[in-house]
């Protein structure tokens, strides 16, 4: 009698032990597949619940509820604001109703965009530098440009590599290579434009030169002048060290000015630049003086120059004969610097204009 006590008790256990554990199995919640979910920021939130339940019971399946109150979106967008938010999900198991919890992470890992860029910028002396005229950059999170310019030079010739960085508020990036080059520049704004053939610079009556084309002479024009005077004297000719090089705009025009009211328009213009037409204005003219401070007229010095000054770089810019096609009365004593191509003006026999193949003669 016993003995089988002892067993209906022992069977009876088991019995309890199997119930409640099929009673826990059933309570027990049920798992994610997954406990967060990564969405880049900008994508449309469409999440499948159902199939993140680690179940197939379909009557937990079909209980599901999910609470995504917590989920900030972006004003009159489907997509969240960047962040991370918890979603719950609540469910009935067996008897009982249960509540899990699922996180969102909204990233932003996109990197920005340029919409404009560009491998070059070109500047002249003195130009102002906009970097944001030539590249802007765009993305969803918003974006700033940064570079820094504080090694380029802008009042002097120069090449300089650059960086530029597309940044958003995440700190993604984009970065572009880039070149700033500042050039001299070629042709000053104020009236007339200036005219440059092969390299060489031509001011008569039909090519003007702007105002402020130069300030002063120059200096490399400036050093072989003093050579050529200075050589002229050791061989005892009579010439002056003060010559008479660049003249500014406003010295011209009271100087041509003074002589068209002595001489009248007409006369003046054979021998005088009207302003902003004077060769002088370029810094690369020189008239010699004898000692006397007169110009140089006399035939011993006219002729050393006439055949000597292309050895210093110049040529004598007008000459008897030429008047038509310079428009200007010969000046034995005016020289124009060249550089290395006068030799080969010199030996051509020709003008200027004609060696350039432009046109010369009298004013418009
Ligand atoms: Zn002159």
């Amino acid at each position: 009698m016993k003995k089988k006590l002892v067993l209906i008790i022992v069977l009876c256990l088991m019995l309890v032990i199997a119930l409640s554990t099929m009673v826990l199995m059933l309570l027990k919640a049920v798992s994610l597949k997954a406990d967060e979910i990564v969405y880049e920021y900008g994508q449309p939130l469409h999440i499948e619940y159902t199939s993140l339940l680690d179940t197939e019971d379909q009557q937990i399946l079909d209980s599901l509820s999910v609470d995504e109150s917590q989920i900030e979106y972006e004003e009159n967008q489907t997509y969240p604001k960047v962040g991370e938010y918890s979603i719950p999900l609540h469910y009935q198991s067996f008897f009982k109703k249960m509540t899990t919890s699922l996180k969102l992470i909204v990233k932003d890992t996109t990197s920005p965009q340029f919409d404009k860029s560009t491998n070059e910028i070109n500047l002249f002396v003195n130009d102002q530098l906009d970097i944001e005229a030539s590249f802007s950059c765009s993305d969803l999170s918003g974006c700033k440009l940064l570079y820094d310019t504080s090694q380029v030079k802008l009042n002097q010739e120069g090449s300089y590599p650059m960086q530029i960085k597309a940044v958003d508020p995440y700190e993604n990036e984009n970065i572009m290579d880039f070149m700033i080059h500042v050039k001299s520049r070629p042709v000053a704004s104020v009236g007339n434009q200036v005219t440059i053939v092969n390299g060489l610079l031509i001011v008569n009556k039909k090519h003007g030169i702007p105002s402020d084309y130069a300030t002063t002479e120059d200096p490399v024009a400036k050093v072989q002048i003093q050579k050529l005077i200075s050589d002229m004297q050791a061989l005892g000719y009579d010439i002056s060290s003060d010559y008479n090089g660049y003249r500014s705009y406003s010295i011209q025009r009271d100087l041509y000015n003074s002589y068209v009211s002595k001489y009248g328009q007409a006369k003046a213009d054979t021998f005088s630049a009207r302003p902003g037409y004077s060769e002088h204005q370029s810094g690369l003219a020189f008239d010699l003086h004898h000692q006397n401070r007169k110009l140089v007229k006399n035939e011993n010095e006219v002729q050393w120059i006439a055949q000597n000054a292309y050895k210093y770089g110049f040529i004598v810019r007008y000459q008897k004969g030429w008047e038509a096609i310079t428009g200007y009365q010969a000046e034995p004593w005016h020289l124009r610097y060249i550089g290395s191509k006068a030799e080969d003006i010199y030996r051509s026999g020709l003008t200027l204009e004609e060696y350039l193949g432009v046109e010369g003669g009298n004013y418009r």
